[in-house]
């Protein structure tokens, strides 16, 4: 731990934990057992700990404001770390699964966010969401091949590599 990262420990109380819905270093947990985030996609992010100086923004509106409306939604049941049940509404073309977490890009931010599959309430109607576009016991495209899927898909053009991914994964 640096100096400052020390400092700035005894400054704010509570223990520097690893958050336990993004994995982000950093979040801070305090005495009554609530999780606070640093990582502003996180359903635990509090401001907060934007006094770093790092992280700060504009006020926390960012978060929660926004325009942004999924194509294909699917809606995520979640309860978070201190029990509260949140709804989130996401785009399925955006679910991707991370080791046991899922990501997603949420209305009405528009924000990428990290959630345990522990805590999705409904978890096997999410994961039947994107698992239909992946044979069973396929592995999920790597980015980079998603990104070249998604691009083709959205531009209704094609290319030789985009026809090598597309054998492999033609629900896509
Ligand atoms: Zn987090």
């Amino acid at each position: 731990m640096g100096l400052l990262d020390f400092l700035l420990s005894l400054l704010s109380g509570g223990n520097k934990i690893q958050c336990p819905s993004c994995g982000t270093q950093g979040a801070r947990k305090e005495s009554d057992g609530r999780v606070l985030c640093k990582n502003p996609s996180c359903p635990y992010f509090d401001a907060s700990l934007g006094r770093s100086g790092t992280l700060r923004q504009a006020g926390t509106r960012l978060v929660t404001e926004g325009n942004y409306r999924p194509t294909h939604p699917v809606t995520i049941r979640y309860q978070n770390f201190q029990g509260q049940d949140r709804t989130f509404t996401a785009e399925q073309d955006s679910l991707a699964r991370k080791q046991n977490h899922l990501v997603a890009q949420v209305a009405p931010t528009g924000q990428k966010i990290a959630l345990s599959r522990d805590r999705i309430q409904n978890l096997a109607e999410v994961e039947s969401a994107f698992r239909q576009r992946v044979a069973p016991d396929q592995s999920w495209p790597t980015p980079r091949e998603r990104q070249v899927l998604n691009y083709h898909k959205k531009n209704g053009s094609t290319s030789p590599l985009f026809e090598k991914i597309r054998g492999k994964y033609p629900d896509w």
